[in-house]
């Protein structure tokens, strides 16, 4: 069955199909132009990802799945967090939401040990324009001294998860894809979806 990916983010859209595999055919907002920007002015990822899945679900049929994901720095009191996609601006590119992060932190004079960081994705599913279901993701981790790696987007070249050396643009996609706080809430998601797609 068709599930409808409800950003115009290719790199979500491609994680998430990576983690999907052959279960289900995705496709995203780069196909459908005729709909508009979603504003995301919720207060909490999870509220953001019920606004994007409802709106789109109105717009397109069968199951359409909204991902809200950013990163949360313990040192920074959880900043980026939902604003993890325009911290340093709505028009600004990845390097330099990087490096504003990298600046605040250096701010803070954060230690070794207080750059502890997590990813977090909630994933909201709706049809019609009602919501079906909302799971969660979340991946620990630490904020590295400096970008590395060239894999991924986002915030990938500065987080180094538990248990790893690398950061997630060092380590192999597939390995990210795995572990990560996308990976984790699909997981959960792959276990309703039968329910879910059973419905449609
Ligand atoms: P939104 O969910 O579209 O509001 O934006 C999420 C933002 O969080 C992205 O633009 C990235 O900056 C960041 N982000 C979310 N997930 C990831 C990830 O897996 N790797 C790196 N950055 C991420």
């Amino acid at each position: 069955m068709q599930l409808i990916v409800a950003t115009r983010n290719t790199h979500k859209t491609r994680e998430i199909e990576q983690i999907l595999g052959s279960s289900l055919a995705a496709q995203d907002l780069t196909a459908h132009p005729e709909i508009s920007e979603i504003t995301e002015d919720g207060t909490s990822f999870e509220e953001n990802a019920t606004l994007k899945a409802i709106a789109v679900s109105e717009k397109l049929p069968g199951l359409v799945i909204a991902d809200d994901s950013g990163l949360e720095v313990e040192a920074l009191g959880g900043a980026p967090g939902i604003y993890s996609a325009r911290y340093a601006g709505a028009n600004a590119s990845d390097k330099e939401k990087i490096a504003k992060l990298l600046k605040q932190l250096a701010k803070v004079d954060a230690k070794r040990d207080q750059r502890r960081a997590r990813f977090r994705c909630v994933l909201a599913v709706a049809r019609d324009g009602r919501i079906l279901a909302t799971v969660e993701g979340v991946v620990k981790g630490k904020i590295a001294q400096r970008p590395r790696g060239s894999h991924g987007f986002g915030y990938d070249p500065i987080f180094i998860p538990d248990g790893f050396e690398e950061t997630f643009a060092e380590l192999p996609e597939q390995l990210k894809n795995n572990i990560s706080h996308r990976a984790k809430a699909i997981r959960k998601l792959q276990a309703k979806l039968p329910t879910l797609c059973g419905e449609v």
